[in-house]
């Protein structure tokens, strides 16, 4: 697909992934028509802070679920790849990611062009006193037998450092991302359902700011209708052709 011509000429570009774009790289989205939350709805309470917090049994699961977590080995895909190209190209301005699964920095994209809005699944944190650490090192507590690890400053409980629903998200990093979304002249969502605020409600605020809306995403979006151009294809085929220079 050849891009438009305003699309090609942008300077500033600022992109918004969501879980669409690692389905290629094998982790499931929640909403698509393989997703976690389509295959089983119950699966939300592990990604809800009130279950989580309030049931025993739901960590347990969720640590379980962690073991397991597709994003120990999965490897970045064409669409990952893309986002790297376009921030060599000097054309990225931002890469706000709704993922949490470390993909774009794997693929080469810079810590600092990279906002991960929904924290990451490659650090724990404390629910009482915030200390952060590996999630690797809680899983080695879960594999030798542990079945609900807690923090060993301070007992609390332990959860992977990402927003679960009920959470609040860091107002630094979302200000970054709010920063970049309105100094942009294209804004592209790739592979978000654009449902979870305030991350669609950036596509708002770039709007606002007089950007073009790109939306590369196989299911329709609530933002379709705002956008000046809505891309219907897999993302690993259709994103480097999109950003290509
Ligand atoms: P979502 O599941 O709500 O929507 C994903 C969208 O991507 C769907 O509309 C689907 O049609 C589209 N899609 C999937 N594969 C595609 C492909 N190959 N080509 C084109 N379109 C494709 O995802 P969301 O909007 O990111 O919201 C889900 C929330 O869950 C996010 O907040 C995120 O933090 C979290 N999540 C993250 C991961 C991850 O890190 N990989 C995975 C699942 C969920």
């Amino acid at each position: 697909m050849t891009p438009p011509d305003w699309l090609a000429a942008a300077r500033q570009v600022t992109v918004l992934t969501g879980a669409g774009i690692s389905t290629e790289s094998g982790i499931p989205d929640f909403r698509g028509p393989q997703g976690v939350w389509t295959r089983d709805p119950e699966a939300e309470k592990l990604s809800t802070l009130q279950y989580y917090v309030g049931d025993p049994d739901i960590r347990r699961r969720a640590w379980q679920e962690r073991l397991r977590h597709p994003a120990w080995t999965a490897e970045p895909n064409a669409g990952h790849a893309a986002l790297v190209d376009l921030e060599r190209q000097g054309r990225l301005r931002a890469l706000v990611t709704q993922n949490i699964d470390g993909l774009h920095q794997k693929a080469g994209s810079s810590p600092a062009v990279v906002i991960e809005v929904h924290g990451t699944v490659h650090e724990v944190t404390c629910l009482s006193c915030g200390d952060r650490t590996p999630m690797r090192t809680a899983l080695d507590r879960v594999e030798a037998g542990e079945r609900d690890p807690a923090c060993l400053l301070c007992g609390g409980i332990l959860k992977s450092a990402t927003i679960s629903f009920g959470q609040m998200l860091d107002p630094d990093v979302i200000d970054a991302a709010a920063r970049a979304a309105a100094d942009c002249d294209v804004f592209v969502a790739v592979g978000t359902s654009l449902t979870v605020h305030p991350a669609a409600g950036l596509t708002d605020v770039a709007a606002a700011h007089g950007a073009r809306i790109v939306v590369v995403n196989a299911q329709p979006t609530p933002y379709d209708e705002l956008a000046d151009l809505v891309v219907r294809e897999p993302i690993g085929t259709v994103l480097p052709e999109l950003l290509a220079r």
